[in-house]
């Protein structure tokens, strides 16, 4: 017998169904048992003679019932359940898995457990209604996001997460090379280059759903790894050309995926950096026209920002990343007029949080060389460091632009969720440790010789380094 979901049980009134989940309740009416049946799709109610088996397993266990669809009398129908007018009637339930005593009960509000005993359980957690359906939303918008794309003419294309140093404003993630020992592959904080370099190749139109690894100090809405969708376009004449391409793909996938919202401004704002941060105090200012509605988004851009800022230590850098277009006239500008110039960047806001950022780049070598020496770089390390890209723009480049909304925030705001690891499956804690598989961890001494890599402790280390 074909297995139904308890969702599908109100069409099936009057037949003999199979249905499979997990325990949810279980109440106990002497010879009567009444179970809360739970599967992917929601819950429905399972009635059944106690027997032995029934009666001793624990909830969470994992059954498959096969019973008759009842309508409930009227008096006994609960409104509150798509399901509940129903009620299935074992004929037999086959236990297919007992569950223990559980660290914490599935279906109590999140809020009630630490955040370390829910991630330790994540596979618990993720049983619950409200972790299932953000996973569900994630899902439908990533589906959504990327039909849009491709039927716009847009290429998916995997790059490498093996790979080099690029430079987004984090640390990076390093990986020893076994075959080329000492030598260390960077996990990308963003595919930037790949993606120019497939402008190069003539793609065009690029988009990739695309994990990027940055190694900050985790806030809130910060993950050691996250997800963007990242996008490049050839033969754009100027911002505006990706504003309208994300302006329409966002507005369609709230109508589409989540009705129920609604959007303060059908044509978004383009706020300039000067007058985000003179009139707003932000640059990712929060323009809600009212800000207790959870269902209001208010997306706007914020253009025109400076090409360079100096960090805490005085250092000068891209506020963006270095392979965004300065707005020049002239290259002497770069070294003469260096603090004034502004960029071709955006970002892209919603109700005060920065969702993505992108821009026009540079690709003319000559500017962009200038630009990292602008940054400091020295000839030989723009070589080391760039010489690929520099060498590629020189056979070719299509003016080109992109940007790269991340998904984890979108789909946070868009859930009412207060941070981004409510709408990643297996996030990581404040402090970068993957709490259900207990990473990172100690490897053995054999790995660590294979990769030519010592392991010292903090004391000897602080030895070393005086
Ligand atoms: N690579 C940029 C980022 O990760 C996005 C872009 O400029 O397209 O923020």
């Amino acid at each position: 017998m074909k297995r139904i979901y308890t969702q599908e049980a109100n069409k099936h009134i009057g037949e003999q169904v199979k249905l499979c989940g997990w325990v949810a309740t279980k109440r106990d009416h002497g010879k009567i048992i009444f179970i809360d049946l739970r599967d992917k799709k929601g819950i429905v109610q399972v009635v059944t003679e106690d027997n032995q088996d029934i009666g001793k397993i624990k909830i969470e266990s994992v059954i498959e019932v096969i019973g008759r669809v009842k309508e409930r009398p009227s008096h006994l129908k609960n409104s509150t359940s798509p399901t509940g007018g129903v009620e299935v009637e074992a004929v037999s339930v086959n236990v297919l898995s007992i569950a223990d005593d559980l660290p914490f009960a599935i279906e109590k509000d999140k809020n009630d457990v630490a955040e370390e005993i829910r991630l330790k359980y994540r596979y618990l957690d993720l049983r619950r209604t409200k972790m299932r359906n953000n996973l569900h939303s994630r899902a439908k918008t990533i589906q959504f996001l990327r039909e849009y794309l491709c039927k716009e003419d847009f290429t998916e294309v995997e790059t490498p997460y093996l790979s080099k140093s690029t430079p987004e404003g984090a640390r990076d993630y390093l990986v020893p090379s076994r075959l080329q020992n000492g030598y260390f592959y960077a996990l990308p904080q963003s595919p930037q280059q790949y993606k120019q370099l497939l402008m190069v190749a003539g793609l065009e139109r690029y988009f990739q759903v695309v994990r990027c690894f940055r190694d900050e100090d985790t806030r809130g809405d910060r993950q050691a790894e996250f997800t963007q969708l990242d996008i490049e376009m050839s033969f754009i004449e100027n911002e505006e050309d990706v504003l309208e391409l994300v302006e329409d793909m966002f507005t369609k996938l709230i109508e589409k995926v989540f009705p129920e919202k609604h959007v303060t401004f059908r044509k978004w704002p383009r706020i300039p950096y000067s007058e985000a941060i003179n009139k707003y105090g932000s640059d990712k200012p929060d323009l809600r026209k009212n800000k207790q509605d959870p269902n209001e988004l208010a997306f706007a851009f914020v253009v025109d920002f400076p090409m360079f800022e100096k960090t805490e230590t005085g250092k000068l850098t891209a506020v963006h990343h270095p392979f965004t277009a300065p707005k020049i006239t002239d290259i002497s500008e770069l070294k003469n007029n260096t603090m004034q110039i502004k960029a071709k960047q955006f970002d892209f806001v919603l109700n005060g949080y920065e969702v993505g950022g992108g821009s026009i780049r540079t690709h003319d070598p000559a500017i962009l060389t200038a630009v990292f020496e602008v940054l400091g770089h020295t000839k030989e390390d723009i070589k080391r460091q760039f010489g690929h890209l520099l060498q590629a723009f020189r056979y070719g480049v299509p003016p080109h632009g992109g940007i790269a909304p991340g998904i984890d925030r979108i789909v946070m705001l868009l859930q009412n969720e207060p941070n981004i690891r409510e709408v990643i499956a297996f996030p990581k804690t404040g402090d970068g440790r993957d709490l259900t598989m207990d990473a990172p961890s100690t490897v053995s001494e054999a790995q660590l010789d294979e990769l030519g890599i010592r392991s010292i402790d903090k004391k000897e280390k602080k030895d070393r380094i005086k």
